[in-house]
């Protein structure tokens, strides 16, 4: 389906300016393809999965507002079955189905340490500037709740946290906060004595997802400390319970010999990256989570 419309457009879109004849770009596409497919397939093995043992039914068990633009779905196998556990920081994919008949798929970070048996994942709706709001978050948002079910694929994801005894830096903004809240989930469960400093930042304290889980797992652990910074600060803030504006590294004394995890959107990303760079921080140490395509990256490293 992919090669025929996509050979399609080429063709229109680009008219006369295709070279290479049908054949040549044929060959390149199906080239292509089969890498992509084999790499596909070597991801299952590694996670030990057959094709069919991929995707699975789960139905929502709770839906919790989180801000005005969050929700938080728990959900359960519907078959009942116990899960394959998740690495902390893993995302899973979400096949939606669409008022259209045709399943979108979406990527979305698991936001708790799952038991074998629930499994918890954060949405933000995404509202379209000059463009269409998001397809799936919306539906996800208005036409899923308790009771429904959902299409979910096994958890895969590479950015996930190391099990070291190093001190652990969180940074995120806005909805980035979702894997980073699950790997503090997994610490806390762990009850980590590692050293962990949660850096967030977002518009305010009332768009902060996961505040109260975030904040109740750096209770439940021992060495765990944690920073914010809010555009618009609480009118209640007390002197240094937190700063005002862009997160800025800068002045934040942080851990020597810390493993960083990063995840909010790229000009944010790309901000504290270089900033950690510019501190002596080695490039391997720090790891973020895109929420898209990772090209970025490949400018940077
Ligand atoms: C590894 C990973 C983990 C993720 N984890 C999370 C998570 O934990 N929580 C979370 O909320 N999200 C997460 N995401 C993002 C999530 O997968 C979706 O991308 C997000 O929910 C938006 O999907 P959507 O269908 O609502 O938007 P889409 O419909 O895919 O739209 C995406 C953007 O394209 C724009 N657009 C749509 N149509 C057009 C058009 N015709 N022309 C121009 N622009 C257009 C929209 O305005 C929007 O800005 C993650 C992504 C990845 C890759």
């Amino acid at each position: 389906m992919v090669h025929k419309h996509l050979m399609w457009a080429v063709a229109d879109v680009m008219g006369d300016a295709v070279t290479g004849g049908a054949a040549a770009w044929d060959e390149v596409y199906w080239l292509k393809a089969g890498a992509l497919i084999t790499s596909e397939r070597a991801l299952y093995a590694a996670a030990e999965l057959g094709s069919a043992d991929v995707w699975g039914a789960w139905t929502v068990v709770r839906k919790i507002r989180e801000t005005d633009d969050v929700v938080t779905f728990v959900v359960q196998r519907t078959d009942g079955r116990r899960a394959k556990p998740s690495l902390s920081g893993q995302y899973v994919s979400l096949k939606a189905l669409m008022p259209g008949g045709v399943h979108q798929p979406r990527q979305y970070s698991l936001s708790r340490a799952d038991d074998g048996r629930y499994r918890q994942f954060t949405v933000k709706r995404v509202h379209g500037q000059a463009t269409p709001d998001g397809e799936v978050s919306n539906l996800l948002h208005s036409g899923v709740g308790v009771g429904d079910e959902v299409l979910l694929s096994a958890p895969f994801g590479d950015v996930v946290l190391q099990s070291t005894v190093r001190p652990v830096v969180f940074a995120s903004a806005g909805i980035g906060v979702a894997p980073v809240a699950g790997m503090l989930s997994h610490l806390a469960e762990a009850g980590s004595l590692r050293h962990i400093t949660v850096l967030h930042a977002d518009n305010s304290a009332g768009s902060y997802a996961l505040r109260d889980q975030v904040k109740a797992d750096l209770d439940r652990l021992s060495r765990a400390s944690s920073l914010t910074w809010f555009l618009e600060p609480p009118a209640d803030a007390q002197p240094g319970s937190g700063f005002t504006g862009f997160m800025d590294l800068d002045t934040v004394e942080l851990p020597a010999d810390a493993e960083y995890y990063l995840c909010g959107p790229l000009p944010f990303m790309r901000a504290v990256r270089s900033s950690l760079i510019g501190r002596g921080v080695p490039a391997r140490d720090i790891q973020c989570e895109v929420f898209g395509p990772d090209l970025w990256l490949a400018d940077v490293q």
